[in-house]
């Protein structure tokens, strides 16, 4: 179920989003969604169809892209991909990594009439 709350979330962005702007209706909306979310895709369509039926958001196109998890290391501030995740620099071996890229959720683009 974590994917609905996250799909209501959205949709409350995009239905805002869309009041502001005046529009009759939701054509697409472009998702980031970083890999760390492990939100699944294709359940997210889902409860976003689900959801915003009888809305101006019913039937729009959900396009997402997935970030990918990406680390920063505070020692030698080598940046690189986090596979499994294991959070330790492959260069100094050092557990010291900020999280760059892959906790996004967010809605980057909108595209309404
Ligand atoms: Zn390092």
């Amino acid at each position: 179920m974590h994917e609905m709350s996250i799909a209501q979330g959205i949709l409350d962005i995009v239905l805002k989003t869309a009041a502001e702007h005046n529009a009759v209706k939701v054509g697409c909306v472009k998702l980031l969604i970083g890999q760390m979310t492990q939100v699944e895709p294709e359940s997210l369509k889902f409860g976003f169809a689900a959801l915003s039926v009888g809305t101006i958001a019913d039937g729009a196109v959900i396009d997402i892209t997935i970030t990918p998890l990406i680390g920063e290391c505070s020692s030698c501030g080598q940046q690189f991909t986090v596979e499994k995740f294991s959070f330790l620099c492959p260069l100094c071996h050092s557990a010291n990594i900020v999280v760059v890229s892959g906790r996004e959720l967010a809605v980057d683009y909108l595209e309404v009439e």
